[in-house]
């Protein structure tokens, strides 16, 4: 597999305890990824930033 191309399979999305979006896929050679999105980067009212 030394020249294997991951191919991202999504497999889903769900969301955090901190409100994360988090993106969830897979190759076919089984390697799994997680992405997490921040809470809305573009969200004005952001109470708790510091
Ligand atoms: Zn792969």
């Amino acid at each position: 597999m030394a020249d294997h191309v991951h191919v991202r399979l999504s497999q889903g999305l769900s969301v955090s305890e901190t409100g994360e979006l988090i993106e969830h896929s897979r190759c076919r050679c089984g390697a799994t990824w997680t992405k997490v999105y921040e809470a809305d980067g573009g969200e004005p009212e952001h109470p708790t930033w510091s």
